[in-house]
């Protein structure tokens, strides 16, 4: 039967890099749940909706049709059948995605989308609470870390308007699924560390 990998972590903790690359390596589908609550997020935009309204969160839950697929072995998230893409990234989603991804609706329809998955084939999937909540008994469990300076810089250097640390800073006050170091998680610390030698890590991890 399929299997996950679960990878958590901060934001631009060097996850999602790290999850596409072992994805690619061992033929799994790479799953990405940031870009599920980012479009959660887009579509109060698109709705008018006020993302700290829960109520109306939940109300514009039932009119609205979130779908996910997979493509060239990466997961695609669609909005009433449009594909966001880029508007993902865009400040505005940036500023909301917290308030959204703190009301637990939100979270128990997207949990059930990402435990979908497994249907479809075996997966990494990447995010902050797959380990602890999405795939709770899978064996291969990672968290990776970076200091505040090295995942402001990077996000820096992608040239993306976006504080991650203060957004983790907003994601930490929800009760409903903080980010925790899953039980069983390995650490991995990126800070020092290349690309290469984050994946090297991981796959010592798969392999134990
Ligand atoms: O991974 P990314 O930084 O794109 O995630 C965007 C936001 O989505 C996070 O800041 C968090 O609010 C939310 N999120 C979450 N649970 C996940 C993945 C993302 O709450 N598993």
């Amino acid at each position: 039967s399929h299997i996950a990998v679960a990878i958590d972590g901060p934001a631009a903790s060097g996850k999602s890099t790290v999850a596409k690359t072992l994805a690619k390596r061992l033929g799994l589908i790479m799953v990405n749940t940031g870009a599920m609550y980012r479009a959660v997020a887009w579509a109060t935009i698109q709705h008018g909706v006020d993302p700290s309204d829960s109520a109306a969160v939940v109300a514009m839950l039932d009119e609205v049709e979130f779908s996910c697929g997979v493509s060239n072995n990466l997961s695609t998230v669609l909005v009433d059948g449009v594909d966001p893409g880029d508007a993902l990234r865009q400040d505005a989603v940036n500023s909301r995605v917290s308030k959204v991804a703190a009301i637990p609706e939100v979270r128990s329809l997207l949990v059930e989308m990402q435990r979908d998955y497994l249907k479809l084939g075996s997966v990494v999937m990447e995010g902050r609470d797959i380990g602890s909540v999405v795939f709770p008994n899978t064996p291969f469990k990672m968290y990776i870390d970076a200091s505040e300076e090295v995942r402001r810089k990077r996000r820096a250097a992608e040239g993306i308007i976006d504080d991650p640390t203060a957004r983790d800073k907003e994601d930490s006050k929800r009760k409903s699924s903080p980010l925790v170091v899953a039980e069983g998680a390995v650490k991995i610390d990126s800070s020092e560390l290349g690309i290469e030698e984050v994946v090297d890590a991981a796959l010592e991890v798969l392999r134990e």
